[in-house]
């Protein structure tokens, strides 16, 4: 099998640079990490504290590998914060952590079927944490004459150390002869060296005890002694997710369709060999699945085929946790003439945990557009500053936010030639110019409206 080439956290990156402009200030869920309680302003988040400290549990119970399979729903009216605590709690998790951004229109293109979207996308979900041994370091032998009980067993005094790095492994070996004799290192045993310390600290016997490499850390030099030969080696982890590896693997793709993102359909028996590999490679030790989280947001946009294929997902051994978005109360389930609370199929919400967001207050509203607007280096005077308040609480946050960088762009205009552009802050002046250039979804609808009346009605 080809080598896996990009890792959890590129791809993460990679998302990021479309998909969360507009949470940029987000960097976590605001919460103290002994109890979870939200504070009421942190981590870029404000206000929704209910919901961000269900959100922290749950993130708590995927750290913990506890939630796979699982599907959560968020749900509240529009500009709530939905997604920004989906992304808050993407930010909790680990680096080699994978969290994927599905937005549910994005699953009905001409490339693939709706299904083999989702599977890719759960795919994405799921890592792949790889343990790959370099190979012992060659090098002259150094015999390091130890204490008998070291070895166990009565067998030999005397352990051989292989490396290139003379000067190291003396140290090493000199600080192990210490702690061997307390600790009865034997054969077969693994240890790990802090290299800042020196300290030296049995972890267990043999491969296959992943607990024990965890505790190790990537790139922890650890000392194997096979039948009382010591060897240095270094141990690398890299985190792929399983769509990568099948990507990797089908041979129709090639693995450079990772950059240009279009990998096409992947073909079933790819991904039957690559669980076979992946289970094998569990087995021997080699790898451990990382469950990540799957967000789907606009979840009420899927159809009843798609809410089939999720529910049959989410039983599989190899499943993320599922976080759903919606913003409607009860919808038609598409492709079914069923009304359903948040448009979910009744079994299917059966499953799901929900966690709702509710209307900001304006003080809270007020906090949010002064952090998006500190995030994008823009000064706003105080009136402004109140009057973007007022339009977010009545057109709703998303549309206030727009404002801040267009009313931005009028500011610097105005300011003309000769004027310190930069530090030129947003007024009331242009937030009115702006508001009138740019409509609402609710103005913007309301003027349509009377058109029609007016001409085709
Ligand atoms: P929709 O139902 O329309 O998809 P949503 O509930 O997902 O909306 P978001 O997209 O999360 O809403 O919020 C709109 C904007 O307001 C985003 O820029 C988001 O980062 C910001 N925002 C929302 N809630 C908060 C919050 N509690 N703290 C800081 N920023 C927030």
């Amino acid at each position: 099998m080809a080598a896996p080439i990009t890792t959890i956290s590129d791809s993460k990156e990679r998302q990021g640079l479309n998909l969360i402009a507009a949470h940029s200030h987000i960097r976590g869920l605001g919460v103290t990490p002994d109890t979870l309680t939200p504070k009421p302003i942190a981590d870029g988040l404000v206000g929704q504290q209910q919901a961000r400290k269900a959100a922290s549990v749950i993130l708590q119970m995927v750290k913990e590998g506890k939630i796979a399979g699982r599907a959560v729903l968020i749900s509240g009216p529009p500009s709530t914060g939905k997604t920004a605590i989906a992304i808050g709690m993407s930010k909790g998790l680990g680096d080699d952590v994978p969290f994927t951004m599905l937005a549910s229109s994005e699953i009905f293109s001409l490339e693939m079927s709706k299904t083999e979207a989702l599977e890719q996308a759960f795919r994405k979900s799921i890592g792949v944490r790889i343990r790959e041994e370099s190979e012992v370091i060659e090098g002259e032998v150094v015999e390091i004459q130890i204490d008998r009980s070291v070895t166990g067993n009565n067998k030999t005094g005397k352990l051989t150390i292989k490396t290139t790095d003379m000067e190291t492994l003396y140290d090493m070996g000199t600080k192990m002869i210490d702690s061997m004799t307390k600790e009865k290192v034997m054969a077969g045993d693994i240890i790990s060296i802090d290299k800042a310390s020196g300290r030296i600290t049995k972890l267990g016997r043999s491969y296959a005890r992943s607990r024990d490499y965890d505790a190790m850390g990537p790139d922890t030099r650890y000392v194997q002694c096979p039948d009382g030969e010591l060897q240095v080696r270094r141990e690398t982890v890299h985190t792929v997710s399983l769509h990568e590896i099948d990507v990797i693997n089908s041979r129709t793709q090639g693995f450079l369709a990772l950059f240009s993102g279009d990998t096409g359909e992947i073909r079933s028996e790819v991904r039957n060999q690559i669980n076979t590999k992946v289970a094998e490679w569990r087995e021997e030790g080699k790898a451990e699945i990382v469950p990540g989280v799957l967000f789907i947001d606009e979840v009420h946009m899927l159809d009843i085929e798609c809410f089939s294929f999720i529910n049959r997902a989410l039983e599989d051994e190899l499943a993320p946790i599922v976080i759903m978005a919606s913003n409607r109360g009860s919808a038609t389930i598409r492709g079914t003439s069923y009304r359903s609370p948040h448009g979910l199929p009744l079994d299917f919400l059966d499953r799901v945990v929900i966690i709702s967001t509710h209307p900001y207050t304006h003080d809270e509203i007020r906090e949010i557009i002064n952090i998006r607007a500190q995030e994008e280096e823009i000064d706003i005077s105080a009136d402004a500053l109140a009057l973007l308040t007022k339009i977010g609480a009545e057109t709703g946050l998303r549309y206030a936010s727009n404002l801040i960088t267009t009313s931005h762009l009028l500011a610097k205009k105005r300011a003309g030639r000769g004027v310190d552009v930069a530090s030129r802050p947003i007024e009331v002046d242009d937030v009115q110019r702006s508001f009138q250039l740019f409509y609402d979804p609710a103005r913007s609808v309301k003027f349509v409206q009377e058109f029609e009346k007016r001409f085709i009605g």
